[in-house]
């Protein structure tokens, strides 16, 4: 029953989300009164589902993992992707740890904790969304959402072992989740199968008033035919995601994940997308740029953490402010608001805008001859703590193989393809990315589908 689901829940973060670190907070009393009058005739009837924390629960406190926000906001509301839960008979349980804001790619910006990896406690999950792909990992959750900003998703869920899919952006709507980019930003599931993915988009997908850029589109049964395969199939391999930086190791997963989908019946195809050496430098322009200005909201005044004995009203903002945020949400801010600046704004603002155009172009022409790329979703497997924390640019480049999907607002998954061995001898987990065009995410799944 719904209830001894929740329990079995409890008990197990009980056992282990001490050293893994994944969850927040968990209110298992609310979701056992829910439990009480859950709707098993719902396709997700009694079924919890951990929420990253930077999506509105009504009631539940909400950090984003901020020092900011930490102990001093509720969430008057509920997400639109919690209404729809709900409405799909689903228990939001517990809220789950992430980078500052969704920014990072080991959860390590964490103000709050630190999330171990479920596989190898020494390494990170992944970011942003470690927490959420931790505990699906752990099996302290069913299934949970992320958010995906440049990779936030598909990048912890490859570090874990876990499936995690970015959908078209506009395909779900971002009322309730805490804006980092706005015209990056798409929440997505975070799930043990592809079959579980299918069934949390089907729950969370569909117009919504509410959000200026969610797509009216007829709905689609993300679960129907899975088991299709993928015969006929054309899957393009991008030379360019592939470089020194790609772990040999990870290089012979992806080729014996290639390989299977090949058996499969699918052909495979070498492509090229030209401007993949632009990416990362584009992305850290127009995420940071869109991030200040998202983050001007937090003033001291509206939101959260108030400073003390402010001397003036400029002076409560700086104090707020600098008390409020760690190191890498403030260097977003100051990259972002240079990018922003008069003087600076056509060299690389509007620069960048042009270049996110040609990027988004490099895949409309992409897939004119294929159906989906194939590619690592990140060049090694989880890092461990502190590994690159005096290197920031070190850890950016590490996103070369997620980012592009956000900048062109195509959809992508990360299904896991097996481990390798790290130095230590611990079997580490790898994901292989598969993007598709706009609004593909039923190709997409039904590829994932053949590779379990
Ligand atoms: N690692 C990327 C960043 O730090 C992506 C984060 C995300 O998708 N939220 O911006």
């Amino acid at each position: 029953t719904p209830l001894d689901i929740i329990d079995s829940i409890e008990t197990a973060v009980k056992d282990k989300d001490g050293d893994i670190g994944g969850y927040l907070s968990c209110d298992f009393e609310t979701a056992r009164e829910e439990a009480k009058n859950a709707d098993l005739s719902l396709p997700l009837g009694g079924i919890p589902i951990a929420i990253k924390d930077n999506i509105n629960v009504k009631g539940q406190p909400l950090t984003c993992a901020s020092k900011f926000l930490e102990g001093a906001f509720t969430s008057p509301y509920d997400a639109t992707v919690i209404q729809k839960l709900r409405a799909a008979g689903a228990i939001p349980l517990g809220r789950t740890n992430l980078d500052e804001f969704a920014m990072g790619s080991t959860c390590d910006n964490s103000a709050i904790k630190r999330t171990n990896n479920p596989v190898d406690l020494e390494r990170t999950p992944g970011g942003s969304s470690g927490g959420s792909a931790a505990v699906v990992a752990a099996d302290t959750a069913i299934a949970a959402l992320g958010s995906d900003t440049g990779g936030s998703i598909r990048q912890p869920a490859s570090h874990c072992g876990i499936v995690g899919l970015k959908p078209s952006y506009g395909l779900v709507s971002r009322y309730g989740l805490v804006a980092f980019a706005s015209s990056l930003d798409q929440i997505g599931p975070m799930t043990k199968t592809v079959e579980d993915a299918a069934l949390l988009l089907n729950a969370i997908t569909g117009y919504d008033k509410a959000d200026s850029t969610s797509l009216d589109v007829e709905s689609t049964d993300f679960t129907a035919d899975l088991d299709a395969g993928v015969k006929g199939l054309k899957l393009g391999i991008p030379a360019e995601y592939f470089s020194e930086a790609t772990d040999p190791q990870v290089k012979a997963l992806f080729d014996a994940a290639a390989a299977k989908l090949e058996a499969a019946g699918a052909e495979l195809v070498p492509i090229s997308l030209p401007h993949t050496k632009y990416v990362v430098a584009t992305y850290y322009i127009i995420a940071p740029a869109e991030a200040s200005s998202n983050l001007s909201r937090f003033d001291g005044i509206r939101y959260g953490n108030r400073a003390e004995n402010p001397e003036n009203l400029i002076d409560l903002y700086r104090k707020s402010r600098a008390q409020g945020f760690g190191p890498e949400v403030k260097r977003r801010i100051i990259l972002g608001t240079y990018v922003l600046s008069s003087g600076y704004y056509d060299a690389y603002y509007t620069r960048a805008q042009k270049v996110r155009t040609l990027i988004r172009k490099d895949f409309t022409d992409a897939f004119e001859k294929v159906d989906a790329i194939l590619s690592p979703t990140a060049p090694t497997a989880a890092p461990k703590h502190g590994e690159n924390a005096d290197d920031p640019l070190q850890e950016y480049l590490a996103d070369i193989c997620t980012l592009a999907a956000n900048l062109a607002g195509i959809p992508g998954i990360s299904v896991p393809a097996g481990t390798v061995e790290s130095d230590s001898g611990t079997k580490l987990p790898v994901g292989l990315q598969i993007l598709g065009p706009d609004l593909g995410e039923h190709t997409l799944l039904k590829i994932g589908k053949t590779l379990e």
